[in-house]
């Protein structure tokens, strides 16, 4: 059997910037992460490890320092936080902020901002936590519910798939014929990427493993596409996920990553699937010395 890893998978510069960040912190300090740093278990508990606390809501931070994560916040929530005395380290991904930004001009030249992205998802409330009135979009369903507003501007959530983002901006225009429909892409070039590479490679395999939170919108996001492609899609966080008869009768299994995954999750995921198969070779081996003797 053979493994096919897409041509890029895994950590993205944002979130690998975000934990170099937060552990040179945590050296100095004390250090609060404000939400998950990344939608990744093994990275969390590597934080927590050195004694990096992780709060849910400032109200529970005991630390002088927070660290807002690599999916960025509102202007308002950050003065908030400081209005509270403590400091404030921003691992926010530059690619976030190129979307926030794209946000403020959509509303600074009088638009409506849609985002599609998940409404709850931390850097979709960053995004909007600044307006006055938005919404916010996933479905074609939430498309159908918009109100007419004159000029709409659309903007993305950094980790949706940019055909799902461009079908449904197309269906506001559809929908709003007599609006001003402006869409800025934000989507991030490392979601992009590994997108295209995850098409190309779940349309040579037999079985895609996809490896990432469960938590992780790039990972889901992920999953959903590899499915249109190839019928046995599987996500697992670690190694221990993934079960042997997910392999049965496959001779390529594909290995795709979302931007959070640390590259020895990937690997020992990989390993796994390699023994697996292995061990199941070996059985058909034998199976088949048993039925010569
Ligand atoms: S997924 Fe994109 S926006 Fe998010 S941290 Fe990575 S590079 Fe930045």
């Amino acid at each position: 059997m053979k493994i096919l890893r897409a041509a890029h998978l895994g950590m993205c510069f944002g979130v690998r910037d975000a934990i170099e960040l937060a552990l040179d912190h945590a050296d100095a300090g004390p250090l609060t992460i404000l939400g998950d740093l990344v939608h990744n278990p093994t990275v969390l508990s590597a934080l927590e490890a050195k004694g990096i606390a992780v709060a849910q809501d400032v109200a529970d931070v005991n630390t002088p320092t927070v660290m807002v994560t690599a999916h960025g916040t509102s202007d308002r929530s950050l003065a908030r936080t400081r209005a509270l005395g403590l400091r404030v380290v921003e691992a926010t991904c530059p690619l976030v902020t190129v979307a926030h930004r794209a946000v403020a001009a959509l509303a600074r030249d009088g638009y409506h901002v849609v985002i599609v992205g998940q409404r709850d998802h931390v850097e979709v409330r960053g995004l909007t936590g600044d307006l006055d009135r938005f919404d916010v979009v996933l479905e074609d369903a939430d498309v159908l519910a918009l109100e007419e507003h004159p000029r709409i501007g659309v903007a993305a959530q950094t980790t949706q798939a940019l055909e799902k983002v461009r079908r449904l901006v197309d269906l506001i225009r559809r929908r709003f014929p007599a609006s001003e429909v402006r869409f800025i892409d934000t989507v991030c070039k490392p979601t992009t990427q590994r997108q295209s590479a995850a098409v190309e490679m779940a349309r040579q395999v037999d079985v895609v493993i996809v490896v990432g939170g469960r938590s992780s919108n790039n990972t889901r996001e992920l999953v959903n596409t590899c499915a249109r492609y190839c019928a046995r899609v599987h996500h697992v966080q670690t190694e221990a996920d993934v079960r042997p008869e997910w392999l049965d009768g496959a001779e390529v299994v594909g290995l795709t990553a979302g931007t959070s995954t640390p590259d020895d999750v990937i690997g020992r995921v990989e390993e796994r699937i390699r023994l697996r198969a292995d061990a199941s070779a070996g059985q058909v081996r034998q199976a088949e010395a048993a039925t010569l003797k």
